[in-house]
């Protein structure tokens, strides 16, 4: 199911998660957060979780490399 990131104000598609790449995937919304500095590059309006229905966003687990 793609997932797609837009910003509230001004409708500006952030990330469209919906490209079959295996090798580069964001999963998370902090990813998009982190890409675009907090904030919308358009509008500048700051970036909040789109849907917590949709998006689930976990602490980060991963183990260091
Ligand atoms: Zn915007």
């Amino acid at each position: 199911m793609p997932i797609k990131w837009v910003c509230k104000r001004c409708g500006l598609v952030l990330h469209e998660d919906g490209v079959k790449r295996s090798s580069y995937g964001i999963k998370f919304y902090g990813d998009i957060v982190v890409m675009y500095d907090g904030e919308c590059p358009r509008c500048g309006h700051k970036l909040t979780p789109p849907d917590p229905r949709s998006v689930k966003i976990k602490p980060l687990t991963r183990p260091n490399p």
